[in-house]
């Protein structure tokens, strides 16, 4: 039976995007270096701490074999999978496609995807509904830009994105109980800026969230849900985030994609579980 901190009753998940970046010889050199770097690592601690990484499709198959080296488990994500299983969907991938390959797991919604890819509250809603549905796991990302936090609209963007992209409550329930639903709150002004939110922020943002959950999805899922901080997170600000009730785990861009600092904040990460 899982005997989850009191400071971290949902666990810690330490998940790091390379968005685009890090080719063949990259992907190996990290693995291997990271790898060393956790080797002090408790497997029977995973459990309580996952850890995640979102490496570019074309990296995937080569990240899952490198993974499963690892003693202590290392989960690899999809940066972005359509919502159909097949079909004519020029340049897109499918989740059994990723499944072929042992990916289970999928970011959704990222602010990238919205700003530059078309993404909207609608798709993620399809992307996260099918991929649930499939199986997945799924991260789904959601966050204010800097000016609709400076017009006050912070709440009023998280509300209606997060509730836009979510499943119908029935299915989407399912998602949140057995945990295979975990939520990033990434403010779009603190990404790939060096600016992060204040714990004050983190928690503020995290509470409004897990209201939102709470009311429309129940008591229940409300607290077995984790939400992480993404933005600007690095092995500096990583204790003072994660010491915040509300923030389950971190996802991180940039500090995610040298080995050493990413292997730096899934120490915090063990840290912050052992209290
Ligand atoms: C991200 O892209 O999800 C992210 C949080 O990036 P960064 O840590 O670089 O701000």
């Amino acid at each position: 039976m899982n005997t989850h901190s009191r400071k971290k009753p949902r666990g810690v998940l330490i998940a790091g995007n390379w968005k685009m970046n890090h080719g063949v010889a990259e992907t190996e050199g990290f693995f291997s270096e990271f790898i060393k770097a956790t080797s002090n690592l408790n497997k029977s601690d995973s459990s309580e701490l996952g850890v995640c990484v979102i490496p570019p499709l074309l990296r995937l198959e080569q990240a899952s074999g490198l993974a499963k080296k690892s003693p202590f488990p290392i989960a690899v994500a999809a940066q972005n999978v359509h919502w159909e299983k097949k079909g004519a969907f020029t340049g897109e991938i499918s989740g059994p496609m990723l499944k072929e390959l042992g990916v289970d797991w999928a970011l959704v919604g990222h602010s990238e995807r919205r700003q530059f890819f078309g993404e909207t509250d609608e798709t993620a809603r399809k992307r996260t509904e099918s991929l649930l549905e499939q199986g997945f796991r799924v991260i789904l990302c959601i966050g204010e830009s800097r000016a609709e936090r400076e017009a006050n609209k912070t709440t009023e963007i998280l509300t209606r994105q997060l509730l836009g992209a979510l499943p119908a409550a029935g299915q989407g329930a399912a998602g949140f109980l057995d945990g295979r639903l975990v939520l990033a709150y990434e403010p779009v002004w603190a990404i790939g800026t060096g600016l992060t939110a204040s714990p004050e922020q983190a928690e503020e943002a995290h509470q409004v969230i897990r209201k939102l959950l709470w009311d429309r999805f129940g008591l229940e899922a409300a607290a077995r849900t984790q939400i992480l901080y993404g933005g600007s997170a690095t092995p500096e600000n990583a204790d003072a985030l994660l010491s915040c009730a509300n923030v389950d785990g971190l996802l991180v861009g940039g500090a995610s994609l040298k080995a050493e600092s990413f292997a730096k904040l899934v120490a915090a990460g063990a840290k912050v579980i052992a209290l």
